[in-house]
C-alpha cells in the first residue's frame, strides 16, 4: 500500500528508529505515547485491520505477541506486567489502517473493561 505509513515505516521509506525488526514483524515507539512505555508492534505485510486477519495469520498474530513478550523483557515491564490493545474500525478508534498492536506498560494503566 503505497500511501500506508505504516507500510512506509516497514519497509524503510519513512525513517524510524525501529525497535524490532524481522521479516514478519516490525516494533517502534508510539509518536504520542498514552503511557511511559508505548510501542507499536505492526506485521511487514499490509492488513488493514484486524477484522481482515485471516486463518493463515495465525502464526503471524502469535508471532507479534512473541514480540512483545521480548520487548517487555528488555524494558523491564514484564514482571509488572503490560496490555495489549488492538482497535478495530471506527468505532474500536482505529486511526491508522494497517493492523498493530500497542503494548501499553512501566505504570499502572487505567481500568478499560
Ligand atoms: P490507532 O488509533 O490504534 O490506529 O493508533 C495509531 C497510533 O499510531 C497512534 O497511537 C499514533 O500516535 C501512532 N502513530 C501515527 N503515526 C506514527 C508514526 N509516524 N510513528 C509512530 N507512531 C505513529
Ligand atoms: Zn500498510
Amino acid at each position: 500500500m503505497s500511501d500506508c505509513i505504516f507500510c512506509k515505516i516497514a519497509n524503510g521509506e519513512m525513517e524510524t528508529e525501529l525497535l524490532y525488526k524481522d521479516e514478519q514483524v516490525v516494533a517502534f515507539k508510539d509518536i504520542n505515547p498514552q503511557a511511559a512505555i508505548h510501542f507499536l508492534i505492526i506485521p511487514v505485510k499490509h492488513i488493514p485491520t484486524i477484522y481482515d486477519l485471516e486463518e493463515e495469520d495465525n502464526q503471524l498474530v502469535g508471532h507479534m505477541y512473541q514480540v512483545a513478550k521480548k520487548l517487555a523483557e528488555e524494558y523491564n515491564i514484564a514482571e509488572r506486567g503490560y496490555r495489549m490493545v488492538a482497535n478495530c474500525k471506527d468505532d474500536g478508534g482505529q486511526v491508522v489502517y494497517h493492523v498493530h498492536f500497542h503494548l501499553l506498560g512501566g505504570e499502572k494503566l487505567g481500568d478499560l473493561c
